[in-house]
């Protein structure tokens, strides 16, 4: 076992000075435009992990001088209801971006309330326009905060990426199929390897991995025997254990030894995405 402590990927520290860099830009929007940056965001349900990310969500707008809006559906609200929110949001011109928190009743219900949000306010980057930018390597879309900011935090430490293999335990729409897509592009150049629930020996492709990068909700998912010695892990899970405390994917303890890098959790990756989000706000004001 390797007796050299792993370093810590601190996303609480990358995140603060991604925001302080920010800071500046959305002075000069207020200025320019007599108001604040705004974004709107919408949630189906009462969730509690959907409430507690909207929370921390507009408390860091606050804190960064960004206004925020938010509407609140009961569950069983028919679709269409959603979408003409969303539809209003979209004309108004005061309104910056718009973020839908998921989950949504269903993948279906999620699918057309996404699709609804116009792609140049879509600050989460989940649309189809959005989503094929992504795909087709053009910078004009936004690219969903998680991957964004998994990669932002590797380029902080200088982590290798080209020509490296990136094994990510996870497809969703939100973390795992456009981090893939981000990772396998010409600017990052890695050879990526996208597992979900119904790949075969895990383990054995885990284990061939430079950099682990786990978004599979499932606490202690990753063991140390299916990590080699000096891999960078990124943990994105955020699950509650059987004493409410929040966790991630992997089996920290014991694999934190063997690592060259790990994210801890929480300060990893959680706090990359908000200040992520925070950008693609300010990015879809850079249009004004
Ligand atoms: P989803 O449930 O949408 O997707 C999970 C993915 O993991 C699916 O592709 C699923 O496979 C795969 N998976 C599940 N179990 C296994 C398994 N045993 N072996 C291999 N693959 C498996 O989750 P999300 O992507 O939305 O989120 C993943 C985790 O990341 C959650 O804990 C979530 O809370 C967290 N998260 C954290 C964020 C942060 O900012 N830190 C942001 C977003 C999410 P299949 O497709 O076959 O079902």
């Amino acid at each position: 076992m390797n007796l050299v402590s792993p370093q810590i990927l601190d996303g609480q520290r990358i995140a603060g000075e991604s925001l302080t860099k920010l800071q500046s830009s959305v002075e000069a929007f207020t200025e320019r435009m007599g108001r604040k940056p705004k974004f709107a965001l919408l949630r189906v349900g009462e969730n509690p992990a959907s409430v507690f990310y909207m929370r921390r969500k507009c408390a860091m707008a606050e804190k960064m001088g960004i206004e925020s809006i938010v509407a609140v559906f009961p569950v069983g609200t028919p679709q269409e209801f959603v979408e003409e929110e969303i539809s209003n949001w979209n004309g108004d011109p005061s309104i910056d971006g718009i973020l839908v928190q998921a989950p949504l009743p269903s993948a279906e219900y999620q699918r057309f309330i996404f699709n609804a949000i116009h792609p140049g306010k879509d600050v989460d980057g989940f649309h189809p326009v959005n989503m094929g930018k992504l795909a087709c390597e053009d910078p004009s879309g936004f690219v969903p905060c998680t991957p964004k900011g998994i990669l932002r935090l590797l380029r902080a430490y200088d982590i290798p990426l080209e020509g490296h293999h990136v094994v990510i335990i996870g497809r969703s729409l939100i973390v795992g199929r456009p981090l893939g897509l981000l990772l396998q592009s010409r600017a990052v150049n890695a050879t990526v390897t996208v597992c979900h629930s119904q790949s075969r020996n895990l383990a054995e492709i885990t284990r061939t991995a430079d950099v682990l990068i786990v978004a599979a909700g499932q606490a202690k998912l990753v063991t140390v025997d299916m990590v080699k010695e000096r891999t960078v892990v990124v943990d994105v899970g955020q699950n509650r254990d059987k004493n409410g405390s929040l966790c991630g994917d992997v089996d920290f303890p014991a694999v934190a030894p063997r690592c060259a890098y790990i994210t801890p959790v929480p300060g990893g990756v959680g706090p990359m995405t908000i200040a992520m989000l925070m950008e693609n706000v300010i990015q879809a004001c850079a249009v004004k």
